[in-house]
């Protein structure tokens, strides 16, 4: 079994981050942008990640989209919301083309032609959730979930210091409660300002 790459997160902490416990100041307002996190099988996913097929090209093949909410596609580009979000409107910018480095694979049009993408669903996701600051990044890993893609995190107003930027995005901190009606709901919010 893949062995942890984090500590588990303490309850209390989850808590924090919108769980069932009363909270006040600045966490009562995260907890009305957002719904309640739950804890996340990390263990599992990982496996998944390192052992399953490319659940991007999985997705475009047509499996897994019951969870994959699109929000965009052009032939070229898709974008949909996370499965996993630890952010409300969490989404995944990624090329259908199965290449793994922009550094490397992608010609400056075509990671301008990405990049247009990804700054119009953030625009549409920020239109579509409350949003002190867009985050843009990609991630992904070599031994798993390789195929390039973007995420666009929209952090909501009122979240502490300490639990903004790489922290808000760790699902070892837990992911949303989101159910796939209210996903499939707010994919046609954002899809409404595309
Ligand atoms: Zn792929």
């Amino acid at each position: 079994m893949a062995a942890r790459i984090y500590p588990p997160v303490p309850w209390t902490t989850l808590m924090i981050l919108g769980g069932p416990m009363p909270v006040s100041g600045d966490n009562a307002a995260m907890n009305t942008a957002q719904p309640a996190r739950v804890p996340f099988d990390t263990e599992q996913y990982v496996h998944r990640s390192r052992e399953g097929p490319c659940f991007i090209c999985a997705i475009l093949a047509g499996h897994l989209d019951d969870h994959h909410h699109a929000v965009y596609d052009d032939g070229d580009t898709i974008a949909f919301l996370s499965r996993y979000p630890t952010l409300r409107g969490h989404c995944l910018v990624a090329p259908r083309r199965h290449v793994e480095s922009w550094v490397d694979e992608l010609a400056e049009p075509e990671y301008l032609t990405l990049q247009r993408v990804v700054h119009r669903v953030a625009r549409a996701v920020a239109a579509t959730v409350p949003t002190e600051r867009m985050y843009a990044l990609s991630l992904g890993s070599q031994q798993g979930n390789a195929h390039l893609h973007w995420h666009i995190a929209p952090l909501p107003p009122g979240v502490p210091y300490h639990q903004q930027q790489l922290y808000a995005l760790m699902t070892e901190n837990g992911v949303l409660k989101v159910d796939d009606a209210s996903q499939a709901a707010l994919a046609e919010q954002i899809r409404s300002h595309l």
